[in-house]
């Protein structure tokens, strides 16, 4: 059937709706006592920030207050943009003293993960973390459900550039055995033909996924830089970018020369290589376990020690050099006492550790993660256009980083998460 619209009933309707988009836009004005600007290093005092609806209207000093606006005064906070973690794995919770722990998460289901993701992703968003890149081991696309329930207002948790399934050479990052090679089934996507890459590429793009991640180098046979190659081609083509888990001198090598937009890990590279990084502009996402962190994994203290202690080498070295870095954990565990957020935010410890100062660490895990995941031009600032994700510190972070565990206040998309 026809409807035939009459220019009185056009008019009406366009009227009813801009009424219900006035009445709905709800204007919130912060005043800010400092305002840290983490790309420039630099802040400023006394700022009145204006959020319309989701997004940052106006900022300056001594803006008029309009009327029917809700005011958050943070006169005596320091106020800056979110947080980014661009290495989450929120529907993957390894719980200590659980046996094999790889093994046992595969006995839990694609559905559990995605509750167990929930209470992760609020954890995260708590915690001052309002954007994740979420890179992998999620069973059965539960990151897309998530993510999806998420940007649909169902769960709070941070905005979410999913993965999906890790696309690998066959067996994963596990040594399974012959009799049960679907052990790594539905963890990673085995790709080693490139009829296989092709499919498996454009399967995770159809299933949700906003990010391709790749593991380059944890079998004894390695993704070599033509592979790699072919996934970029693939995965840039349809307006995704590569993430590629390497810990060798040897993986790493091939990912930069493939074109992947960051290394993960990068546990043992050598200094040519991270030169070689720095010269194509990869992002070096480190995962710098803290020594704690490193305990929570469940295999002594020696070896946390000498975990972190290799992390730790590698974070000096890359800052030495001048790798473009994106702060990304790998927190994927649970531990007495803290939350996904707060094992996150402990990362910082090693930066710290590694003498890198305040103003470099914020810009880390604000400014260069939302380059890295390709959302800079609505997240990451708090300027006019952007989206209103907003946390507040008792201290400035660029003199005080470890202020940064000590979120007060957390806003995503102009809705106060906590105060
Ligand atoms: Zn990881």
């Amino acid at each position: 059937m026809k409807f035939a619209i009459t220019g009185k009933l056009l008019s009406t309707c366009v009227l009813l709706l801009v009424t219900v988009s006035v009445a709905r836009a709800q204007v919130t004005v912060i005043k800010a006592g400092t305002l840290v600007d983490p790309d420039s290093g630099t802040s400023t005092s006394n700022q009145v920030i204006v959020v319309e609806s989701r997004k940052i209207k106006a900022i300056g000093p001594g803006l008029a207050v309009p009327a029917n606006a809700v005011v958050i005064d943070l006169s005596r906070s320091v106020v800056m943009p979110g947080l980014f973690d661009a290495h989450s794995h929120l529907c993957y919770t390894s719980h200590p003293g659980r046996r094999d722990q790889f093994y046992l998460d595969l006995t839990e289901t694609t559905a559990y993960r995605a509750i167990e993701g929930t209470k992760n992703a609020r954890e995260m968003l708590e915690a001052g973390f309002t954007t994740v890149r979420d890179v992998g081991n999620n069973g059965r696309y539960a990151d897309t459900a998530l993510r999806e329930a998420i940007e649909k207002g169902i769960v709070p948790g941070p905005t979410m550039i999913n993965a999906g399934r890790i696309i690998a050479p066959f067996g994963g990052q596990y040594h399974i055995q012959p009799d049960r090679p679907e052990l790594g089934n539905p963890e990673y996507l085995y790709a080693d033909t490139r009829d296989e890459m092709l499919k498996a590429v454009r399967e995770n793009i159809q299933f949700g996924a906003l990010v391709i991640k790749i593991v380059v180098d944890d079998q004894k046979y390695i993704y070599s830089a033509d592979d790699i190659k072919f996934i970029v081609g693939q995965s840039h083509g349809a307006g995704v970018k590569v993430a590629a888990h390497c810990m060798t001198t040897r993986g790493c090598r091939n990912a930069i020369e493939g074109g992947v937009d960051s290394i993960e890990h990068a546990f043992q590279v050598d200094d040519e290589v991270l030169w070689l990084a720095k010269d194509r502009g990869v992002v070096l996402v480190g995962t710098d376990f803290p020594e704690k962190a490193a305990e929570y994994l469940g295999q002594g203290t020696e070896f946390a020690k000498m975990f972190h202690g290799v992390f730790l080498d590698r974070l000096k070295r890359a800052y030495k050099i001048g790798v473009p870095m994106a702060y990304g954990t790998d927190a994927f565990f649970a531990a007495p006492g803290e939350t996904r957020g707060t094992i996150a935010i402990s990362y910082i410890d090693t930066f710290v550790e590694a003498g890198i100062p305040a103003k470099d660490i914020t810009k880390i895990i604000t400014t260069n993660a939302a380059k890295l995941l390709g959302v800079d031009n609505e997240r990451g600032a708090i300027r006019p256009g952007q989206f209103a994700d907003i946390i507040a510190t008792p201290d400035n972070p660029l003199d005080n980083i470890q202020t940064l565990k000590k979120i007060s206040f957390v806003m995503k998309n102009g809705v106060v998460i906590k105060r």
